[in-house]
């Protein structure tokens, strides 16, 4: 609970109209993607980096938790606000301050969203290749903060190879600046490196400065069939095997298909196949070279059917089936658990086997897809979490998913952090002793572990709803 004269001297400071604490507004900002629920205590909307340091020196200075949130879009409750306190929403700092083509660079702020910021780009000619599939919702400051990666990882990097410097708040509420936007000198550890997927426990990201590149010239899209997951994800490993790096490798396996076609989202035209679709880019000889080189393995991998996109319209259908997986997913069940583990890519098919074990022992609908060119697979158990005993079937589930991820040499996660959901099984990975160096460098900047409490830590307050 926060004390109504804090909140009268914290709306003094920023202003009224930046402080919510009306239950109506509250309760919108207290879940995220995964449906987990804490209501925070109030809601600051800042339009400043001022505001920011403001808000998190009072904050801190009452002991009061601060929750940084950005579109709340994260599969893993990072912005759910478990300890209470203050939920400190950044979408109003959404300002594209530049763009410079000539440099590569640009400058915005971390309420910006990644596809209003790809659109601006390209415009230029540009491109700013990380693309989560929640890119017309989630801002670039939670893409910072879970380090977001899409499907165009193979080829480009993740979100992390993009940052050239970050404006942050402390958890003692100091404004630093790193790399490209700090005013002078900029020795010593890498700070941003730091703050890259550090899900909002180690500062409050305000600005970023990104890289953008020359947007390639012409790109092919291509969808294979398979009739079972392991010529799939055989194929995936022979595909880049080629001496070709695809820009995508995405794998779907039949049920993502059924869902998307029974939710309306389009028509597939695929039936009950597993597809693995492939994007190259680059200038047009170079793709056109590339396109069939991949056709080629797809084949020799097994490939059922060959579908090549003819043009741009054709193109966007496909990436419209492809975003709409996860929603439509959602519409199956009362309850989408969604994970998304990493594994070495020669490893997918012993992962996908598990998997396929799992649902059977567990008697549980398991849909797979995901980046399967890096290896990380969004695995997604479909239940309903009213009922207590599917709910601890689906959690013994999740467990085992863990377990099996880290036996075949993989990560628990490829890209959605490890939040509030993962953190329980974060020490199976890091082991004690990688526990306390992620504990003392959190403890260093936070002592009193107010800034995003309960992630990367196994919560132990009250239940959530
Ligand atoms: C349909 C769908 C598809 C998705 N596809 C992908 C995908 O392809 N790839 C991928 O990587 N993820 C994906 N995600 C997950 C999610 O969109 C990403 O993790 C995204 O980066 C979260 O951004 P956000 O603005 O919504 O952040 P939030 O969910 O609001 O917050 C996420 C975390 O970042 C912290 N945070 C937010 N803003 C700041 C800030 N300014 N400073 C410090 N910390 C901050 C929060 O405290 C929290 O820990 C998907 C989600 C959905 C719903």
């Amino acid at each position: 609970m926060v004390s109504p004269r804090w909140v009268k001297r914290l709306s003094r400071a920023l202003g009224r109209s930046k402080v919510l604490d009306r239950l109506e507004d509250r309760f919108c900002y207290g879940f995220d993607a995964t449906g987990i629920l804490r209501v925070p205590d109030l809601v600051v909307r800042p339009e400043t980096a001022d505001d920011v340091v403001t808000a998190v020196r009072l904050a801190f200075e009452e002991g009061v938790p601060v929750t940084p949130r950005g579109a709340g879009t994260g599969y893993t409750g990072g912005a759910v606000p478990v300890g209470g306190g203050v939920v400190l929403a950044m979408e109003r700092m959404d300002r594209i301050e530049r763009i410079l083509p000539e440099e590569g660079t640009a400058v915005l702020g971390a309420g910006v969203v990644n596809g209003v910021f790809q659109a601006a780009a390209e415009r230029l000619g540009l491109f700013y290749p990380p693309d989560p599939a929640s890119l017309e919702f989630s801002t670039l400051g939670g893409n910072i903060a879970e380090c977001a990666g899409g499907p165009r990882a193979l080829k480009y990097g993740v979100t992390r190879d993009y940052v050239l410097g970050l404006e942050f708040v402390s958890p003692g509420g100091d404004l630093l600046r790193t790399g490209l936007l700090a005013e002078g000198p900029d020795a010593g550890y890498d700070l941003a490196g730091l703050l890259c997927g550090s899900e909002g426990t180690l500062g409050v990201i305000t600005r970023c400065a990104l890289r953008v590149i020359p947007a390639p010239r012409a790109r092919r899209t291509l969808l294979f069939s398979f009739e079972t997951r392991a010529m799939a994800a055989g194929a995936v490993v022979s595909l880049t095997s080629e001496r070709v790096v695809p820009s995508v490798v995405e794998f779907m396996d039949e049920s993502c298909l059924l869902a998307v076609e029974s939710a309306g989202a389009t028509e597939t035209g695929f039936g009950r196949e597993q597809l693995v679709l492939v994007e190259v880019d680059g200038d047009p000889e170079e793709v056109a070279e590339a396109g069939l080189r991949v056709e080629r393995a797809a084949r020799a991998a097994g490939a059922a059917r060959v579908w090549v996109a003819s043009d741009g319209e054709e193109r966007d259908r496909v990436w419209a089936m492809r975003r709409a997986i996860s929603p439509a997913l959602a519409k199956l069940a009362p309850t989408k658990v969604n994970e998304d583990v990493c594994v070495p890519r020669g490893r997918l098919a012993d992962l996908m086997t598990r998997v396929e074990a799992l649902s059977r022992q567990h008697d549980l609908r398991v849909p797979v897809f995901g980046h399967a060119g890096d290896g990380n697979l969004h695995i997604n158990f479909l239940v309903d979490g009213n009922d207590p005993r599917e709910r601890a079937r689906a959690e013994r589930a999740v467990g085992d998913l863990m377990r099996a991820t880290l036996d075949v040499g993989g990560t628990l996660s490829g890209e959605h952090g490890i939040g509030l959901t993962k953190a329980p099984y974060l020490e199976w990975e890091l082991g004690p002793s990688g526990m306390r160096v992620l504990g003392a460098v959190r403890r260093a900047l936070d002592p009193r572990g107010l800034l995003n409490p309960g992630k990367f830590e196994t919560y132990r307050g009250e239940p959530c709803s």
